[in-house]
């Protein structure tokens, strides 16, 4: 189980994130949905300590770690348990796709380069991308560089996967192979959150999904129960998608 607890955020005078707090079980799909500027990304970025929150702990395999006081330890202890997916790939763009995948694998888990090369394309084969592991990002097309991202993240093997909103730069006709590759990824027990726009793949992939609101959360329930609730706020956010 992965206890995130009363995470607090704020940028200037504008109070973010508001105590925010969620409790993962292993192999648990979590989608994360909300209006735009609700404190989504703020929410996964303080997770990976892309942000330092103001308050607020993480508990993972019973270690803690308080964000606003993380030593240099605990900050790689996140980085090394903790992979993000981006919304704009962040890809490498003067490394190739294998090179972009074995970089964690050598910086943060400290892995060999044969190793890291091994596994680099063991991943590129498993996001069907083994011909293109020698191409530079600018070489590939986003839905292309969205694999890569996600190759680079479960390299990882990350106690809990991030994703912020994967799909949402792509052109629409390469959206389906990205969701495609996700959804696979999350039948295969992993432990991951992810924010997402996408309703009807939410509704579908998802253990649990919690809906955001003004920095926090407004209601959580199942896919049924998200799709039933009486919630006003959820409602009308889900009718803009209608
Ligand atoms: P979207 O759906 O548009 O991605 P979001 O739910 O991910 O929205 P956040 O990006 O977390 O929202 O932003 C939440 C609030 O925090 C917004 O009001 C945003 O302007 C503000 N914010 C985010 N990052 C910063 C920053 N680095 N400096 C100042 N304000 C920020
Ligand atoms: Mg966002």
């Amino acid at each position: 189980m992965i206890k995130i607890r009363n995470i607090q955020k704020s940028f200037g005078d504008i109070e973010v994130l508001k105590n925010i707090g969620l409790d993962v079980e292993e192999g648990e799909v979590v989608s994360i949905i909300g209006s735009s500027g609700s404190g989504k990304s703020t929410f996964l970025r303080c997770i990976n300590y892309l942000e330092k929150a103001d308050g607020g702990s993480i508990e993972i395999d019973n270690s803690r770690v308080g964000f606003n006081r993380a030593d240099k330890k605990e900050i790689s202890f996140l980085r090394n348990n903790t992979a993000m997916v981006f919304q704009s790939f962040a890809l490498f763009n003067n490394k190739t796709a294998e090179e972009n995948i074995m970089e964690g694998l050598r910086s943060v888990k400290k892995i060999n380069k044969e190793l890291a090369k091994e596994k680099a394309i063991e991943l590129l084969e498993k996001v069907n991308l083994k011909d293109r592991s020698s191409h530079y990002p600018s070489q590939l097309s986003g839905g292309q560089q969205q694999r890569v991202g996600i190759a680079r993240a479960i390299a990882m093997e990350p106690k809990l996967l991030l994703l912020d909103e994967p799909t949402s730069a792509l052109d629409p006709e390469l959206v389906g192979e990205v969701l495609n590759l996700i959804r696979e990824i999350a039948a295969e027990n992993r432990t991951m959150l992810i924010v997402t726009h996408e309703i009807e793949f939410a509704l579908k992939i998802s253990d649990r999904i919690i809906f955001m609101k003004d920095g926090k959360i407004e209601y959580s329930g199942t896919p049924t129960e998200i799709m039933f609730s009486k919630n006003e706020s959820l409602n009308k956010f889900l009718k803009t998608f209608k």
